[in-house]
């Protein structure tokens, strides 16, 4: 049951189609490095595509109709695309729902000190990172700084060439003796990842002259105090764009595949439905999946279910909340997080007949979870069955995956928050190599696929 590497079905059109996207998507990438940059990003393209604002259309009162796209975005970290099918919203849904957070580093509430005429920010890191791999390089600083007066101030600094960029530094080799003889895990500490933020002081000042300048940059550059960090939300990403990976350019290497590269595929499918697709669609994009999807922007806040009732108001003639339920129940939802690839250099950690390969096409995870399936959302076997027939018959270059051998690790996704309206829900994804890492790598045709096989999905699944 070895899968065919999708490359060998391409045509120079096919391959022309594949890298215009890839070019769409790294630039996705390199303007969404936050949860609230990729809602900003899902915005423009939901609008430039036709879509409003469903919190319009609620204001309004607007009877929506089959054929109408609009948009409903939660406290700027998610963010859900609903395009009206024919069928009414009872006879279910087809969804496909990805997260657009991934692991960094957090700026904490209370950051700032100076040692030694060094300034840095005491952070915090989010999701599940191996630390060593955080240091000794080049980190920018995204995210928002809301004031008293109720101001938002956007930040980015380190993306662009002439920018400063930001770091964490490592300990010599030369005096690493005892680091090196840690574990791992060890080597580097949760507290040990502050970031260097000056290296000069400011004239005239004696005590922390070096974190004085440094906020009185960021007083004069963004109008921030240093009390205004209680209020904010900076985070520590790597700086850089996404670049192309490999002689033959058929990979790309980059910050935050898990879970954009599924976020993006599905944002792409949504554009390609007929004007009235059977059953209305929806790209979920949801936040804090690396945390456990918890919070009111995370897959288990409501803010998903909240749509779909507002969707029955001004669908039907009256609001029901049967109707609602019903068209939870028999909703059908790609699960679309990210799977580990194969990786030949730590071959032992999979078990390569059920693993997903890169380069193979969209992997389907029947389940995830850890130690005895423990967690796991286990998609029902009809549907799967099912959904073979879709791939199969629009030609989708797929294969199965399980993360990893069974007793070496796991993880989870949202798909089982899901599955408790009683919907069909499976896993599917992208398989990145270094997953979590601050670059990650992905294979081009997998994207390709991911975005057919999102397409086909929302259009003929039933
Ligand atoms: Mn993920
Ligand atoms: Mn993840």
């Amino acid at each position: 049951m070895e899968r065919k590497n999708a490359w060998k079905n391409y045509d120079q059109e096919a391959l022309n189609a594949l890298e215009a996207l890839s070019c769409r998507y790294r630039a996705f990438l390199d303007n969404g490095k936050t949860e609230r940059e990729c809602v900003k990003e899902a915005v423009a393209l939901a609008e430039k595509n036709g879509y409003t604002n469903l919190a319009d259309a609620v204001r309004a009162g607007r009877r929506l109709n089959p054929g109408d796209k609009v948009y409903s975005v939660c406290m700027d970290k998610s963010i859900m695309l609903f395009h009206l099918g024919a069928q009414p919203l009872e006879q279910g849904i087809n969804i496909v729902g990805a997260h657009i957070d991934s692991p960094r580093i957090d700026i904490k509430q209370n950051p700032f000190y100076e040692d030694t005429d060094l300034a840095y920010a005491d952070t915090h890191y989010y999701g599940g990172i191996k630390k060593y791999q955080w240091v000794a390089r080049a980190l920018a600083l995204h995210g928002v700084v809301a004031k008293k007066d109720g101001t938002l101030v956007e930040i980015v600094i380190g993306e662009n060439e002439d920018d400063p960029v930001l770091c964490v530094s490592d300990l010599l080799i030369h005096l690493a003796q005892e680091q090196m003889a840690k574990k791992a895990g060890e080597a580097v500490t949760g507290e040990g990842l502050d970031i260097i933020l000056g290296g000069r002081p400011l004239e005239g000042e004696e005590k922390d002259a070096v974190k004085a300048l440094m906020l009185r940059i960021l007083s004069e550059r963004y109008g921030i105090e240093e009390e205004d960090m209680l209020s904010a939300e900076l985070e520590a990403v790597p700086a850089g764009k996404a670049r192309d990976l490999g002689l033959d350019r058929s990979m790309i290497l980059g910050y935050g595949h898990d879970d954009r590269v599924c976020a993006y595929a599905e944002l792409e499918a949504m554009q390609l439905l007929p004007a009235v697709p059977q059953y209305t669609c929806c790209c979920l994009l949801a936040d804090k999946e690396e945390i456990g999807s918890v919070g009111a922007t995370g897959m288990r806040a409501h803010y998903f279910e909240n749509a779909m009732a507002e969707l029955v108001n001004l669908t039907c003639d009256q609001y029901s909340e049967l109707v609602l339920r019903r068209a939870l129940k028999n909703s059908r939802m790609l699960s679309c997080d990210v799977s580990a690839g194969y990786d030949p250099l730590y071959a032992s950690a999979f078990e390569k007949k059920n693993a997903a390969i890169l380069g193979r096409g969209v992997c389907y995870n029947k389940f995830t979870g850890s130690r005895g399936k423990s967690g796991s959302n286990d998609a029902n076997a009809e549907f799967i069955g099912r959904l073979r027939r879709i791939m199969d018959d629009n030609a989708i270059a797929w294969q199965t995956a399980e993360l990893g051998k069974v007793d070496v690790g796991g993880g989870g996704t949202i798909a089982y928050i899901c599955a408790l309206y009683g919907m069909e829900v499976i896993d599917s994804g992208v398989p990145v190599l270094s997953m979590h890492a601050p670059q990650e790598i992905i294979n081009k045709a997998d994207l390709y696929e991911a975005v057919k096989a999102y397409a086909a999905f929302l259009k003929d699944a039933k």
